[in-house]
């Protein structure tokens, strides 16, 4: 039995507002969204961060990024959107299963 919450979201076991899943990933909206658009894709494999991640994992990354356009879009950002990967402590990474958040639409602040 794991602690990690997301594999408990893929497990269903923690209930989520499913957007997107297939055989390698699992695409859900963050509970606290910081934009009117705020999606977290992630590994069904558990993996801790961008930290960890060996070439073993190299068709996986890509295959999540790959797929980051057709996720904003399916959620009406059409004009653009934001990702964000935050790595460890200082990273500012909360939830130790990799994650990308996919941010977008009204409340989307500038970032520099
Ligand atoms: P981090 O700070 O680790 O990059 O981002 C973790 C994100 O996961 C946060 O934006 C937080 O709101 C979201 N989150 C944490 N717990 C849950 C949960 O149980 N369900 C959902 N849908 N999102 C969660
Ligand atoms: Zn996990």
């Amino acid at each position: 039995m794991t602690d990690c919450i997301f594999c408990k979201i893929i497990a269903d076991d923690i209930p989520s507002a499913k957007v997107y899943e297939d055989d390698q990933i699992f695409v859900f909206k963050d509970i606290n969204p910081k934009a009117a658009v705020h999606l977290l894709v992630i590994p069904k494999i558990h993996l801790d961060s961008l930290d960890n991640l060996k070439m073993e994992h190299q068709a996986l990354i890509g295959h999540m990024m790959l797929k980051l356009p057709e996720l904003a879009q399916s959620q009406g950002l059409n004009n653009g959107f934001r990702t964000i990967i935050n790595t460890g402590p200082d990273g500012g990474q909360e939830v130790g299963h990799l994650h990308i958040h996919i941010l977008g639409g009204k409340g989307l602040a500038r970032f520099n």
